[in-house]
């Protein structure tokens, strides 16, 4: 598998009120031709501005990409201007985000929001991107594709509404699809309808997923590869099996133990007690330390760099150091 997109070392700062907050901070990954890489941290982790940065939607100002590189099809991204970016959205990379409702215009008819993209990036007259709309409402699973080309989004249930989104995203064959909690704004039977048709349209047309989530469940539905973020960095980054079964960051520890089990007695969630960092002071050492229950001395003092682990799992902890004591994950996480 070859690199489609590849990511070094992206700074993204956000100017606020004379603040700088560093809300991205020296991330690096690949996607891979046809995988799903899950992104994973709770809100303010950075997963979403790392998404909007490979998109070209940094709001600049008050937001920037201080440094970094996003090499797409041979070209750095982030040397892109807008114009050329507008290019490659919808096109070559598309996006989908939370609330279906607010991706789709109220006032225009389904059909015509699906057509705008095909008739802007493809040159297809009217009549082939209605007959391709059409192909697309089918693709996604929404019955009468004909007759609802006609409707309006308000005629749609959320989880019609975004299939269609997901259908509009998918128009133009695109090499990456982006989503940012795709399935979070809906209830849980619709939410794992969601999911497997995005699976399945993986299967169908090789689509790269960037998957941006807090929700580990999701991750395990969906992903083959998984970055943990954390402070504006990743902490840890390995394939779902290594992430799952083999963590070694406290952070991705915690979050395994906050997942509901399926089996558990309690329904009771084990939140990761203390808040993020400030990033618009960003620690100067581990960002999880003041939250980690193995936090060390060093931790505080120097950010630690990463270990690898496998050809495809690293990960960024003191603990794994030959010098440290020996810690063993939780018992919670069941690994
Ligand atoms: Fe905890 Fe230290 Fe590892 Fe950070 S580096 S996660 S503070 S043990
Ligand atoms: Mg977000």
């Amino acid at each position: 598998m070859g690199n489609l997109l590849e990511i070094k070392n992206l700074n993204v700062q956000f100017d606020i009120f004379g603040a700088h907050v560093q809300a991205v901070r020296g991330v690096s990954f690949e996607l891979n031709v046809g995988e799903t890489l899950a992104i994973v941290g709770e809100s303010g982790s950075g997963k979403s501005v790392t998404s909007k940065a490979i998109m070209g939607l940094i709001p600049n100002p008050p937001g920037k990409i201080t440094s970094g590189e996003i090499f797409f099809d041979g070209s750095d991204l982030v040397k892109y201007s807008q114009k050329q970016m507008q290019k490659i959205r919808g096109k070559d990379i598309s996006m989908i985000f939370q609330d279906p409702m607010t991706a789709l215009n109220p006032t225009m008819k389904i059909g015509k929001q699906i057509m705008e993209g095909l008739i802007k990036h493809q040159n297809l007259s009217k009549n082939e991107a209605k007959t391709k709309a059409a192909e697309l409402l089918k693709l996604v699973g929404i019955p009468n594709p004909d007759k609802r080309l006609d409707e309006y989004p308000h005629q749609f249930s959320g989880g019609m509404r975004q299939r269609v989104v997901i259908a509009i995203a998918l128009a133009c064959n695109p090499k990456i699809l982006i989503a940012d909690e795709p399935t979070t704004a809906l209830d849980v039977t619709i939410q794992a309808q969601i999911l497997d048709l995005m699976r399945d349209i993986q299967k169908k047309t090789g689509t790269a997923i960037i998957l941006i989530t807090h929700d580990l469940g999701v991750v395990a539905n969906l992903a083959q590869r998984v970055a943990v973020m954390y402070g504006g960095k990743i902490v840890e980054t390995g394939t779902l099996e290594e992430i799952f079964y083999n963590p070694k960051h406290p952070y991705t520890w915690g979050l395994l133990s906050s997942m509901p089990k399926l089996h558990a007695k309690t329904d009771k969630l084990l939140a990761i007690p203390g808040t993020p960092p400030d990033l618009s002071d960003p620690p100067k050492g581990c960002p999880f330390a003041p939250r980690c229950p193995h936090a060390m001395k060093v931790c505080v003092d120097h950010m630690p760099d990463y270990t690898k682990l496998s050809a495809t799992q690293k990960t960024a902890c003191w603990l794994l150091d030959e010098r440290a004591p020996k810690v063993d994950p939780p018992a919670t996480i069941g690994v």
